[in-house]
């Protein structure tokens, strides 16, 4: 037996409080009322499921028995949350701390292996603009396209766009804006026009992640941060990075107890 405290303790990762739910009950716990789940856990002697565990398992369940968190942002936005503890109020829009979202992803990552539509993608890089960041971090780097977009410059006009060019094409050379308006397609004659254009990213943010990269090998007391805006940036990533660890340390203490335990599949 596990601890009498494992579901009411809130130090329970979400992750360990799923296995161990598998383990006590078999996966067909996924599919029942979550009452059920509480009172089965009660029954086996240990101490009520908190609310914030409860939460947790919530969290679990969706990532685990659907693909929701991957493809609807508010589906990702309340399991992320849920994950890390936050209480949710399911009728309005919770925004996720970006500490959780990296430890949530890593949560996710073990439940399904999927890929996140780009409604997931904006939404992980519209936090990180809420929280003033130019660099996204690992695991979320591979938003960085909607946080810091791809531009271009035409040579021969003058426009300046956002790069979601299809055909490499000037929107303005080949005539695709009719009035201000975007069409779909070049204006006849202007096809081959539109070809001399630069493309760059819309900030450079390579010094800051080179750097954060650096620093986050090194151990806290080693690292003495100014108040630049570079290093401002660097220090709020370090902290969500210490988070992050935390929470994968947790995880791996909670998964040795219930290996200890006598369960299996861990
Ligand atoms: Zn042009």
């Amino acid at each position: 037996m596990l601890r009498k405290d494992f579901f009411s303790n809130e130090t329970t990762h979400a992750y360990c409080l799923g296995i161990a739910c598998d383990n006590l009950f078999g996966i067909n716990w996924l599919e029942w009322e979550p009452k059920t789940v509480y009172q089965g856990i009660a029954e086996l002697g240990y101490q009520p499921v908190s609310e914030t565990n409860a939460q947790k398992l919530h969290a679990y369940r969706t990532g685990v028995a659907t693909v929701l968190p991957w493809t609807d942002w508010l589906s990702f936005e309340s399991t992320i949350n849920g994950l890390n503890g936050v209480i949710v109020n399911f009728t309005k829009s919770t925004p996720c701390k970006i500490s959780h979202l990296m430890a949530g992803m890593d949560i996710l990552r073990l439940l399904q292996q999927q890929k996140f539509g780009d409604e997931v993608k904006k939404y992980i890089a519209s936090c990180g603009k809420n929280a003033e960041l130019n660099f996204l971090p690992d695991p979320l780097t591979f938003c960085m396209q909607y946080l810091c977009r791809p531009m271009y410059k035409c040579n021969d006009c003058g426009n300046t766009d956002v790069d979601d060019l299809s055909d490499g094409r000037c929107d303005f050379c080949v005539g695709r804006y009719e009035q201000g308006v975007l069409i779909d397609a070049p204006q006849k004659g202007l096809e081959n026009r539109g070809t001399n254009i630069t493309k760059f990213m819309e900030y450079d943010y390579f010094e800051l992640a080179n750097k954060f990269d650096a620093y986050k090998q090194l151990s806290e007391d080693k690292i003495l941060l100014g108040i630049s805006p570079l290093e401002i940036q660097i220090a709020k990533l370090l902290q969500y990075n210490y988070y992050r660890k935390e929470m994968r340390f947790q995880m791996n203490e909670q998964l040795q107890e219930i290996k200890h335990a006598g369960f299996k599949n861990v």
